[in-house]
């Protein structure tokens, strides 16, 4: 092992597990470290801020994920082969900050981990990230097994709430209520590296209590999904005569407005054939587990 060097006049090595921490990191080591030889840091890994995908962890969820992922080893830049770069949580606990709301008004909530990973020279630059900030956005991986409407508590997708539109004050959005596995964590080096739908990922800190833009391009992507599947959906209803792929065809050509103005038509006409309770966003469930197994 090389001698390790980033020491400054008589400033403390960081990161030296206590001995606390070093009994709980020889579970999964097969050999007794030295606290010199470790590396520990804090990770947060999730929390229960509504993300910029409209989703967000209830408390009972980051309880599961908190037990799932004590153990769970990380990967770095999604990298596995990355030499010297894994470490393992080897702690997890869930930590409220009243003081601090979420952008849903509720306390933050975060999943925060006790990682370990050993000090040698391949991690050095790695150690010195983590310690400067540089390297602080985590993404998870795990198994959802229940996710509601944060309105009503309904399963997803079988209300008629609009992801997105603000109900007393709060956008509507997913609620996961459930987890059942965790894969893998992994820190991301570059925000932009994201794996556009299903990756989302926690930094350090909470995200501004205002939804940003980019959460919002999605709502309004969810919205806009919606509408034309509505507008399908209430056509074929409508118009028997005319073909799924035909009313499809004509959904596929209108802009939001006139989605909109067509579905009020449609749901007359419709409603003249068989009764209906004005329902838009009832995208057709399609099986559980399609969306039970995904990236945070
Ligand atoms: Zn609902």
């Amino acid at each position: 092992m090389e001698k390790l060097t980033k020491t400054q006049g008589s400033t403390p090595l960081p990161g030296v597990p206590t001995p606390e921490q070093l009994g709980k990191i020889g579970r999964y080591t097969r050999r007794a470290f030295a606290p010199e030889e470790l590396y520990v840091f804090t990770a947060v890994l999730c929390d229960n801020q509504i993300d910029r995908d409209g989703e967000r962890f209830s408390e009972d969820c980051l309880q599961q994920l908190a037990g799932l992922f004590v153990g769970v080893t990380g990967i770095f830049d999604h990298d596995p082969t990355a030499a010297g770069q894994h470490a393992r949580i080897f702690e997890t606990r869930v930590e409220a900050d009243p003081a601090q709301p979420t952008n849903c008004g509720q306390p933050y909530t975060a999943l925060k981990a006790e990682v370990y990973m050993l000090r040698t020279g391949a991690s050095q630059g790695l150690m010195d990230e983590i310690e400067a900030g540089i390297k602080k956005e985590i993404s998870i991986s795990c198994a959802i097994g229940r996710s509601v409407c944060s309105v009503c508590g309904e399963k997803m997708g079988s209300c008629s709430h609009i992801p997105g539109k603000e109900y007393a004050g709060v956008p509507c959005h997913i609620v996961h209520q459930a987890a059942t596995d965790a894969y893998e964590w992994s820190f991301v080096a570059v925000p932009a590296q994201r794996r556009a739908g299903v990756t989302k990922r926690a930094g350090s800190r909470p995200e501004a209590a205002v939804p940003g833009e980019a959460f919002l391009a999605v709502l309004g992507r969810k919205y806009l999904e919606q509408l034309r599947a509505e507008c399908v959906r209430l056509n074929c209803i409508a118009v028997p005569e005319l073909s799924r792929s035909q009313a499809e065809s004509m959904a596929a050509g209108l802009d939001p407005e006139e989605l909109e103005g067509c579905v009020r038509t449609l749901q007359k006409a419709a409603g003249r054939r068989i009764p209906l309770h004005p329902q838009l966003g009832a995208a057709p469930v399609s099986g559980e587990k399609d969306s039970s197994a995904f990236k945070i």
